[in-house]
């Protein structure tokens, strides 16, 4: 099995995946697979499903937080499946699912397109953008989404599916319900914009992220989700736990909504830290924060 493996993409056994997430936690994981193209990646899990083995798909790894559990299972990480292409006479941006968002907005930008400005400040693949809808300042990924190409993990077959047949809301998707879509590629519908003026609101954007993000620190952005007509920062501050610490994770001062890796942090420590903040949250002020984060590897 493992030759034939070898023969599809790139692969490497017993990796630590510290180095794969955001967050750098996390434990070992039997195969780490690179496939670098769609039919790679379609070789590989069906390969994966021949030989009974569990595999979960990795974009960037800035929204999960991994357990330290072994897991004896394969890891397909996607970022080498990342082409870009930008058809500004049609509008359109194009981008497989791997290609990060900060260089997708570059490249719309350079070819004279506008409206993901808001999303250059995200370090997650387009795939995993589309997954959870992310936003921010009052926009969010699939205000943009033409189409999305998935592959059917259960048939392995490529279906194009329009905006209107993908349901949606505050960052969420079907995707996250229906596990058995892996998202390929992307096609975004853009507007004819101005680079200069893009590039001044990306630089705005940015002074502002780093004036308000501990983006110094490890993290996976914003732990809750915004509760309806409220802030989740807003929230976990007024319970008095900026700079509250488990271990080497530690509510940033700088953001209340963020978690960040300040000393070493184990996966345990973060863990528990997202659950301590939820719980004095709800104790306190009575509102269930919902956790934006996904914990992969702690059933
Ligand atoms: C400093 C910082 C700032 C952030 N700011 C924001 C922000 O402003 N707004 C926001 O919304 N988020 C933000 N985030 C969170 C994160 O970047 C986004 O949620 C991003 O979309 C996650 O993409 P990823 O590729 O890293 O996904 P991953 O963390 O690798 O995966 C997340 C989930 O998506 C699934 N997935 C990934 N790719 C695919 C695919 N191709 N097909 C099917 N499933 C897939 C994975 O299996 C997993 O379940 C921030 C994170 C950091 C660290």
């Amino acid at each position: 099995m493992l030759e034939e493996l070898k023969s599809l993409a790139k692969i490497e056994e017993d990796v630590s995946l510290v180095k794969y997430n955001t967050y750098h936690i996390g434990g070992i994981v039997k195969y780490f697979i690179t496939p670098n193209s769609v039919n790679s990646l379609i070789s590989v899990i069906k390969l994966l499903d021949k030989n009974n083995i569990p595999y979960f798909i990795l974009g960037n790894g800035s929204n999960i937080v991994l357990s330290s559990k072994r897991f004896e299972g394969a890891v397909i990480h996607l970022t080498d499946i990342n082409g870009i292409d930008m058809q500004p006479e049609l509008n359109i941006a194009y981008a497989e699912a791997g290609a990060m968002m900060p260089k997708i907005v570059i490249e719309s930008i350079n070819a004279g397109l506008t409206g993901l400005e808001f999303a250059a400040g995200i370090p997650g693949t387009i795939g995993g953008c589309v997954y959870g809808n992310a936003g921010a300042y009052n926009a969010c990924i699939m205000d943009y989404v033409q189409s999305v190409t998935v592959l059917d993990k259960n048939t392995y077959e490529l279906t194009e599916l329009d905006h209107e047949n993908i349901t949606y809301s505050y960052r969420d998707t079907m995707f996250k319900e229906n596990k058995d879509k892996i998202i390929v590629s992307v096609k975004l519908f853009l507007k004819a914009g101005d680079k200069k003026s893009s590039m001044n609101i990306l630089e705005d954007r940015k002074q502002r992220r780093l004036a308000s993000q501990p983006l110094e620190y490890p993290s996976a952005g914003s732990v809750f989700r915004n509760p309806e007509g409220d802030f989740a920062g807003r929230l976990v501050e007024s319970c008095g736990l900026k700079g509250y610490s488990i271990g080497g994770a530690e509510v940033s001062e700088k953001h209340a909504n963020f978690i960040i890796n300040k000393n070493n942090a184990t996966s345990d420590d973060v863990y528990k830290l997202i659950n301590h903040v939820h719980d004095e949250v709800l104790e306190r002020t009575t509102v269930d924060l919902i956790i934006e984060q996904e914990f992969i590897g702690w059933e």
